[in-house]
C-alpha cells in the first residue's frame, strides 16, 4: 500500500495551470509587474509549492505577511524579492535582513530602528515606505508624511525601493473612499520629487483595486484573492477572466438510514419527518470547515446537491440523502469544486456561512492533504 492509499480521503487539489493563468491574466490586464500576495499559507493553497510554481512562471516579487513566511520561502529556495507586509517589532530586522526580506517601515521609528540595524551589520536593508490613507492600520498618516520620507530618503543604510499604502474599500466599486485614498497616496508620493530623489515602486491595488480602479494600479499591483480565482465581495464585479484554483474533496466514509423523527448530531438541531439515507463524511471544523456551514452547506455526490445537516462536527460531517437518494462508501464528495456539471464555489460556502471567500480559503489547515495537478 502506497502512502497515498494510507492517506485521508479528505484532501485539497491545487491547480498550478490555473494560478498560473490567472497570474498572466492580471499580468496583461494591469501592464505592470505584480507582487503575488502568498500569507497565510498562500490562501490556503499551500505556501512553498504555489511560490515555486509562481516563481517558475516568472512573478516578479512576492508579498507575505509575517518574517516567518518569508524565511520559509527563502529555506524553500526562493530566490525572488519577497516583501514583508505586516508590522514589524525591532527584535525581528535583524533576521529580515539577514534572509534578504524586503521591510515595511510604517514610522520614523522603526525607520530609525532598520537603519541603525543594517548600520551595524554593514549590509543594507531594502525598504518600502507605508502611507496611510485611510485603512487606519499601519503606516504614517499621509498628510503628515513628509518628515518621515525627508529621513527615508536620507537614511544612508536603507534601500527606498517601494512606497505603498492599502485600500479599504476597493472590492466595492461604488464606493468613494477609493478615489479619496488614491488621491492622498498621490499626494504623499510628490514629496519624493520635491526633495529630488527618485521615485521609488509605487503600489497600492489589492485585488478589489485590480478589478475596479485602473488609477490604483500605478507601478506595481498587489494581487491576492483574485490570484487565487476567488472574488474579494459578493459585490466585486467580474472584470478578469480567473479560475477558481482550489478543490476540496473527500469521501463517503459511512451509509445509514436514519428514522423518522430521530435526530442528527451534537444539539440534535435536524429531524427527517421521514425515514431518510444519511451520509458521513470524514470532515469537519477541525479542518477549517467551518460549523457555521451546520444545516446550511451543501456538497456535490453523484452529481446531486446535497444539504448538510445538523451540527458540523470537528471531524465529521453528515449530508442527507433523501428517502430515496444512494450513495457508497467511497463515492466522491466535492465540497469545493465541480462534478457532473454542477460546482459549488467558495464564495458560495462564503454566502452560506455568512463570511468572505478569503476566511474561507485560509481557514483550510494543514491537516488536510494537498495534491497539485498541472505545473
Ligand atoms: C492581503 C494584502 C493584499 C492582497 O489583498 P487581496 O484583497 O487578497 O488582493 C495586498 N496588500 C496588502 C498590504 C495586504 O495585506
Amino acid at each position: 500500500m502506497s502512502e497515498a492509499d494510507n492517506q485521508r480521503p479528505t484532501r485539497i487539489v491545487v491547480d498550478l495551470d490555473a494560478l498560473a493563468g490567472n497570474l498572466r491574466t492580471i499580468r496583461s490586464h494591469v501592464g505592470v509587474p505584480v507582487m503575488a500576495i502568498l500569507k497565510a499559507n498562500a490562501y490556503g493553497h499551500g505556501l512553498v509549492r504555489v511560490a515555486q510554481h509562481l516563481q517558475a512562471q516568472g512573478a516578479e516579487q512576492f508579498g507575505v505577511a509575517f518574517l516567518e513566511e518569508g524565511i520559509a520561502l527563502r529555506r524553500a529556495g526562493i530566490r525572488i524579492p519577497i516583501l514583508v507586509l505586516g508590522g514589524i517589532l525591532g527584535r525581528q530586522i535583524t533576521q529580515l535582513i539577514e534572509h534578504d526580506l524586503e521591510i515595511t517601515v510604517s514610522s520614523l521609528d522603526k525607520l530609525r530602528k532598520v537603519e541603525a540595524t543594517a548600520e551595524a551589520m554593514g549590509r543594507k536593508a531594502i525598504i518600502h515606505l507605508k502611507i496611510d490613507t485611510g485603512m487606519e492600520r499601519i503606516g504614517v498618516h499621509s498628510e503628515t508624511c513628509a518628515p518621515f520620507i525627508e529621513a527615508a530618503v536620507a537614511a544612508r543604510w536603507c534601500v527606498v525601493k517601494g512606497v505603498y499604502s492599502h485600500l479599504a474599500c476597493a472590492d466595492d466599486p461604488a464606493s468613494r473612499m477609493t478615489a479619496l485614498q488614491i488621491e492622498r497616496f498621490r499626494d504623499a508620493c510628490t514629496h519624493f520629487s520635491r526633495l529630488g530623489a527618485p521615485m521609488p515602486i509605487r503600489h497600492l491595488a489589492n485585488s478589489g483595486g485590480i478589478l475596479h480602479f485602473p488609477e490604483s494600479w500605478l507601478d506595481m499591483v498587489r494581487p491576492g484573492i483574485v490570484l487565487y480565482g476567488v472574488q474579494p465581495d459578493p459585490s466585486s464585479q467580474r472584470t478578469l477572466a480567473v479560475a477558481p484554483a482550489l478543490q476540496l474533496l473527500s469521501q463517503v466514509v459511512y451509509f445509514k438510514v436514519v428514522h423518522a423523527g430521530r435526530p442528527v448530531s451534537y444539539g440534535a438541531t435536524w429531524t427527517s419527518s421521514v425515514d431518510t439515507r444519511v451520509v458521513t463524511i470524514p470532515l469537519g471544523y477541525g479542518d477549517g470547515y467551518p460549523r457555521a456551514l451546520s444545516n446550511r452547506g451543501q456538497v456535490l455526490i453523484r452529481g446531486q446537491r446535497l444539504p448538510i445537516i445538523g451540527r458540523v462536527c470537528m471531524d465529521q460531517c453528515m449530508v442527507d440523502l433523501g428517502p430515496h437518494g444512494t450513495a457508497y462508501n467511497g463515492d466522491d464528495v466535492v465540497l469545493i469544486g465541480q462534478q457532473d456539471g454542477q460546482g459549488i464555489a467558495v464564495e458560495d460556502l462564503a454566502g452560506w456561512a455568512d463570511t468572505i471567500g478569503y476566511e474561507i480559503l485560509t481557514r483550510l489547515n494543514e491537516r488536510i492533504p494537498r495534491e497539485y495537478r498541472g505545473g
